[in-house]
């Protein structure tokens, strides 16, 4: 009997895994058609600057309408494009979409794009981001590119002379999700950088985490004493909003300033969200 039911375990057990690697099979085939089946598009969400609460920017974030599994996030695919080197493509077609739309927005704000390391590290990178600018015509300035800290650690002599031809363009460039990755503050001194972008999680916690709190005070010190502007991310109550002015961080990005949305191209404000959009 208990065999039996060992037995059952085993076998409920092995048909998960087996179900499991098939809808990775299915949603990595799914992938490679998405780009030419047009099932991408850009969400675009805002950052705003502080004190003086004007809207700087918008993050490209990348959204898939998977035509049966509905609307896929990018945690469920761009792990998966990351293995498969599909990220390049998919990487290279949200830097020509970000700047295009951009391109059309009739106030100047910035676009920030997420730029996987899989993509950073690849030889075509440098020119995607060329072939981008120069189709659109956007002003380089306006292009801000986010990394992770992980993208900064592997293989740094070779990161850091992409960032340093980045920069010869004319493009910004944002760490994104500071402190959880492995962070390092050799990082901040050997790569020019134009924003911080502090992990959500410290936001979330300062309030009532003292250790966090702490934390998120001496990046925002640490940002001033190297004259890099702060910006943290997934500020969600206006409690958070008033401590991370108290605190002089830079900017902040969050549902409470606004939710990633689709944007009404050309007509007048960026800033003008298509309503219901996700
Ligand atoms: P990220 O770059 O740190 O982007 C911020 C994420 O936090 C977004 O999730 C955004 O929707 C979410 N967010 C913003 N404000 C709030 C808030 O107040 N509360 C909460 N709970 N969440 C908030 P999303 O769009 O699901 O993207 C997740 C991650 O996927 C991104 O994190 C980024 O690492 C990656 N990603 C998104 N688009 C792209 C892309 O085009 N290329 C690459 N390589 N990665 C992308
Ligand atoms: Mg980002
Ligand atoms: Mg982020
Ligand atoms: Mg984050």
């Amino acid at each position: 009997e208990a065999k039996r039911n060992g037995r059952g375990r085993v076998s409920r057990y092995r048909a998960g895994m087996l179900e499991a690697a098939a809808s990775r099979q299915t949603l990595e085939a799914d992938l490679e058609r998405a780009l030419e089946r047009a099932e991408f598009h850009l969400a675009y969400q805002p950052f705003l600057s502080l004190p003086d609460d004007r809207i700087i920017g918008f993050e490209a974030l990348i959204r898939w309408e998977h035509p049966t599994r509905g609307l896929v996030p990018p945690p469920a695919f761009i792990p998966l494009s990351e293995e498969t080197g599909q990220i390049v493509l998919i990487g290279k077609w949200v830097l020509e979409t970000a700047c295009r739309e951009a391109a059309t927005w009739a106030v100047h704000r910035h676009v920030a794009v997420n730029v996987s390391p899989v993509q950073l590290r690849s030889p075509l990178f440098l020119s995607h981001v060329t072939n981008a600018l120069a189709q659109s015509g956007l002003a380089p300035s306006r292009l801000e590119i986010e990394l992770t800290e992980t993208a900064m650690v592997e293989d740094g002599t070779e990161v850091a002379r992409v960032l340093r031809d980045l920069r010869t363009l004319g493009v910004k460039i944002a760490m994104d999700d500071f402190g959880t990755g492995y962070s390092s503050l050799a990082h901040l001194r050997d790569f020019p950088l134009d924003r911080i972008k502090i992990d959500r999680s410290f936001v979330m916690a300062a309030a009532t985490d003292r250790h966090c709190m702490a934390v998120l005070t001496a990046i925002t010190q640490m940002g001033k004493m190297l004259e890099i502007p702060t910006l943290a991310e997934g500020v969600e109550t206006d409690e958070e909003l008033a401590l991370l002015r108290s605190l002089g961080c830079d900017a902040v990005q969050g549902y409470l300033i606004g939710r990633p949305g689709r944007l009404c191209a050309g007509v007048d404000d960026p800033w003008r969200h298509v309503a219901g959009a996700a």
